[in-house]
Formats: structure tokens, sequence, C-alpha cells
């Protein structure tokens, strides 16, 4: 087994890559998938939101193991998992990983590779790894492009013409340039949806105009719901908190798409080198 890591990114703020990341993740376990989730955000929301709220609810976080690496001291990732209660590992997240980051923007050589070594370790026991990153296209974020298969870039439907998502398409071509060649985008996902007038062709037409074709957009969108707010407080997945509702059901439809790509890219023939 070696997992396919994915990230979810996007420097804006709110739109939903923390649910993204639990609601995806808990899908896929749900669909005998091997899962760990990395909180990758220095907020901790993806830790509080699967119920640990409370620092004390761990000694290992994202950022002793980053810090161990940084030192060259012996570190197994499997000391510091928590397993959840749903099917999925976690790598928890602090307040001091702001500090991991300053650390990190300070060292001389591979700042930007210290979770690719964390993640390269998680491979062989998972199918997938997903990461939860930060509003920021900070040195975490970039860790995180770098050590990425492929990234999935939440987007809120009425902020698709900002500028926003131009500079992370330059910072993935970057990445892309000069850290990680391999580095895909599996798509553009359209979060808290309010309105049956987003069409999805039209939203795509608009981007190939806008980004130059190639940004494929996924065909599940998730629709706003009063339910789903509320779920992260009760740090319960919206697959507990609100089973059958339209939220629950449209990340059901993402874990597929998602099983999917992973098919047809296995199926894909490679080109001779
Ligand atoms: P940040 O950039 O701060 O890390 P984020 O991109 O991770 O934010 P989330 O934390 O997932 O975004 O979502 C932002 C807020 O919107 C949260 O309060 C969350 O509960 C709520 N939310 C997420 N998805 C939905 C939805 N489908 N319907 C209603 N509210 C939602
Ligand atoms: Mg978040």
């Amino acid at each position: 087994m070696t997992a396919n890591v994915k990230i979810l990114a996007n420097q804006k703020g709110g739109v939903g890559k923390t649910t993204t990341a639990e609601s995806l993740g808990i899908g896929l376990a749900q669909k005998g998938k091997k899962i760990l989730l990395i909180d990758g955000d220095a907020q901790g929301s993806l830790s509080a939101s699967l119920g640990y709220t409370d620092r004390d609810d761990f000694d290992v976080t994202l950022a002793s193991m980053m810090e161990k690496i940084i030192r060259g001291q012996p570190m197994d990732f499997q000391e510091g998992v928590l397993h959840h209660s749903e099917g999925v590992d976690l790598i928890p997240a602090s307040i001091d990983l702001a500090n991991t980051e300053l650390f990190l923007v300070g060292l001389p050589m591979g700042r930007e590779r210290v979770l690719s070594k964390l993640i390269e370790q998680t491979r062989p026991y998972y199918d997938f790894v997903i990461v939860d990153c930060q509003p920021s296209l900070g040195m975490m974020t970039i860790n995180a492009l770098a050590a990425a298969d492929s990234v999935i870039i939440p987007v809120q439907a009425d902020f698709l013409s900002t500028r926003g998502l131009q500079q992370l398409l330059k910072s993935i071509a970057q990445t892309r340039e000069y850290l990680n060649p391999r580095l895909q985008v599996d798509g553009i996902l359209f979060t808290m949806v309010n309105s049956r007038t987003v069409f999805n062709r039209e939203i795509q037409e608009k981007i190939n105009a806008a980004y130059g074709a190639s940004i494929p957009v996924f065909e599940s969108s998730i629709p706003y719901s009063v339910r789903a707010a509320e779920s992260p407080a009760k740090g319960r997945s919206i697959y507990q908190h609100d089973p059958d509702g339209k939220v629950a059901a449209a990340y059901r439809g993402l874990t597929s798409e998602v099983l999917e790509q992973g098919r047809d890219q296995h199926r894909a023939v490679r080109p001779p080198a």
C-alpha cells in the first residue's frame, strides 16, 4: 500500500477546507479505505471538529513531529496518531504549529520538505493521507504542496472571480516547477452553494476562460446547510450530526468521485519515459 496524498488548499479563509478534509476522510473510511488526516492549521480546527478540543487531549502534535524531523531526531509518527471513533486516524495540531512555521522559515536548507519527510513515513500504512491547510500561502502550505500528489480546492462560488484563485494556481504552478513536478489538481469543489442556479458547465466555461482550461471542477458541489454549520461545534461529523441531510449526501457523492478519479488515474496508460 502506498497512500495517495491529497491536500485541501485555498488561502481564502472559511471556504470549507476543514469541513471537506473531515467529510471526505470519513467518507472514504466508510468505503473501507485506511485514512490519515493531518491537521496542518495552527488553529487546530480539524482536530477540534473531530472532538479534540482541548490541547490536553494529545501530547504529540504535527508541530512536535516536524520539530523532531528538523532536529534530526528519531520520530515515529505512530506514537502520536489519534484513532477516531469514525474510523480515521489523525495527527492533530495546536497553536505550537505557528512557531514551527516561523522556525521553518529560518532554516537554511530543506525548509519546504519537512512535512514531506513525515508523510513519506506514513504512506505505507494508508490508502489516503489528507492534509487540511491553513488559509495562507505560507511555509506550512508550501510544505503541504511539496508533499502532495494532488490538491482539492474548495471555493465558494460567489467568490470565484476574486484574484485569490489565480494566486493559488500560480503557487501550484511554481511548486510543480521547483519542488514537486507530480503535483496535480483534482479539482475545484464548490462549497456552501446557496442557489440552484449554479450550473457546472457554465462555471467550467468561466474557469476555462479565466484560467486557460484544464482546471477540473468536481461534479459534486456542497450545498449550504445550517446543520452543517452546527456540526463542528458538536465535535461530530456531518454523517453523525445529519446523516440524511443534503450535505452528508453531497460529501458521499464527492467521496465516490474521488474514488472514481483514483481508478481512472490507475487505468491511465503512462506514456513511455
Ligand atoms: P479556514 O480558512 O478558517 O480554515 P475553512 O476553509 O477550513 O476555514 P471551514 O472551517 O470548513 O472552512 O468552514 C467555515 C465555516 O463554514 C465553518 O463554521 C463551517 O462549519 C461552515 N460550513 C462549512 N461547510 C458548510 C456548509 N456546507 N453549509 C453551511 N456551513 C458550512
Ligand atoms: Mg480550516
